[in-house]
């Protein structure tokens, strides 16, 4: 089985699906397409060697968990308007076509980064046989929301998604939210279900992209 991951930034396919990814890749085929380079953060350093570093940080990060390939897709500007991107969404049609996946993981539009919701508008132009999961980056709507929930146990892969986010030494400005958010999210998840630790997704049957 195939499975294609969505993420805006580099680090948010990590923060969203890393531990579900690193319980997984062992049987499955797990790909990442990463919408831009992250590059507008930090303000203060040079765009380019910004990129470059995470780039090679998200293919550390990959190589610990397991993720077959990352696309990169360079959409640094105007990301609100790339559902509209024709040329684009047949591009990513196209890799959709020869990966062939059975799931798709992508930002959900309650995400409080406007570059994460125009990834779920995107995505919602992606034709194909799939189903199609959400996760957030940035808010916890998802342990909320009443609509249907996939839960998966992290619980023994927990170190690993941690080791991964660790290399994303770049942002490292805002350690607290790696190491302290993601941690109690994991942990709320997971008394849900009974475990240590756990993701949540949010099913996503609506028809309609917003
Ligand atoms: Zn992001």
């Amino acid at each position: 089985m195939t499975i294609l991951v969505l993420a805006a930034h580099p680090d948010d396919e990590v923060i969203g699906v890393g531990g579900t990814i690193a319980k997984l890749s062992k049987k499955e085929d797990i790909y990442v397409i990463i919408f831009t380079f992250g590059s507008t953060f930090p303000y203060s350093e040079d765009k380019y060697r910004i990129a470059e570093k995470r780039i090679k940080e998200s293919f550390y990060a990959a190589k610990i968990l397991g993720i077959k390939d990352i696309y990169f897709i360079g959409a640094d500007f105007k990301m609100n308007r790339i559902h509209k991107d024709k040329f684009l969404i047949n591009r990513i049609q196209k890799v959709i076509k020869d990966l062939n996946p059975r799931v798709l993981f992508y930002h959900s539009l309650t995400d409080g980064h406007p570059d994460h919701r125009a990834v779920h508008r995107f995505a919602k132009r992606l034709k194909g046989d799939f189903e199609r999961y959400t996760f957030e980056v940035t808010s916890p709507f998802d342990l909320i929301s009443s609509r249907p929930k996939l839960y998966v146990d992290i619980t023994n892969v927990f170190h690993i998604k941690m080791k991964a986010i660790e290399y994303f030494i770049s942002q490292k400005q805002i350690t607290w939210f790696f190491r302290y958010y993601i941690p109690f999210k994991a942990r709320i998840a997971g008394k849900i279900i009974g475990t240590k630790y756990a993701e949540v997704f949010i099913k996503d049957e609506s028809r309609f992209w917003s």
